[in-house]
């Protein structure tokens, strides 16, 4: 769009008028279709020009630096609770791949565990069921027994 100072004639009435471009304002003069606002001549012309400046507006103020505040941090609880669940997932796989290797010898565990230990039986990995007690047992004869954590699937 350009801006042009226009006056009409013969009361020489100033006005701005917007053109698309030059040709345009020569188009829209010559076709009659330009009016005075003040008088409603149509005898526009070109007044002298306007010169405009172009002010550059940019003047970037150095944008504030917006201070990345981090992550909020996470509610300690809730940090909490999901490191307990990933070191019970751990144990539990770890659980799962021990039972693999391992024979399930049942409420046997620490008589069979004895067993292996004594050379009565071939030496295996086994799990099983055993009470406190017998895990106590066994640790003191230098039997190495640990409790392995509840699975979920062992509820079914
Ligand atoms: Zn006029």
């Amino acid at each position: 769009m350009i801006s042009f100072a226009l006056r009409c004639h013969p009361a020489a009435h100033e006005f701005d008028g917007w053109f698309r471009s030059g040709a345009d304002f020569e188009r829209q003069a010559s076709a009659g279709l330009l009016a005075c606002p003040i008088c409603g001549s149509s005898h526009v012309s070109k007044a002298l020009m306007k010169p405009a400046v172009a002010t550059s507006a940019k003047t970037t103020a150095p944008e504030a630096s917006t201070g990345e505040a981090g992550e909020p941090a996470e509610p300690a609880g809730e940090f909490a609770n999901a490191e307990a669940a990933k070191a019970i997932a751990r144990l539990q796989a770890m659980a799962r791949e021990l039972r693999a290797r391992s024979d399930y010898v049942g409420p046997k565990f620490a008589e069979e565990a004895r067993r292996i230990h004594y050379g009565e039986t071939q030496h295996r990995q086994i799990y099983g069921e055993a009470s406190t007690q017998d895990v106590e047992g066994l640790r003191e004869e230098g039997i190495a027994a640990f409790p392995l954590p509840a699975l979920p699937e062992d509820k079914n």
